[in-house]
């Protein structure tokens, strides 16, 4: 599963960051970044992180994530 994040639409509400610790994290105004690389736009999420991928993509207020099946 691909995951791709949209930090112009992201309105810094820090709920990706609570339901996918592991994925999301935040800069310093608070938009969205992925944890693993803070330069990446995507990444493929590892099988025990789907779960709380597909809940932030889920809980996203503004659509800033995407997630791609495989
Ligand atoms: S849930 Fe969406 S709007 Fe909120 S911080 Fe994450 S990417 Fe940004």
């Amino acid at each position: 599963m691909l995951c791709k994040i949209i930090p112009e639409k992201c309105i810094a509400c820090g709920l990706c960051q609570v339901y996918a610790p592991n994925i999301f994290d935040y800069n310093d105004d608070g938009i969205v970044i992925l944890k693993n690389d803070h330069e990446a736009l995507q990444e493929f999420v590892h099988e025990s992180e789907t779960t709380n991928a597909i809940t932030a993509y889920r809980k996203c207020p503004v659509r800033a994530i995407e997630i791609i099946e495989n």
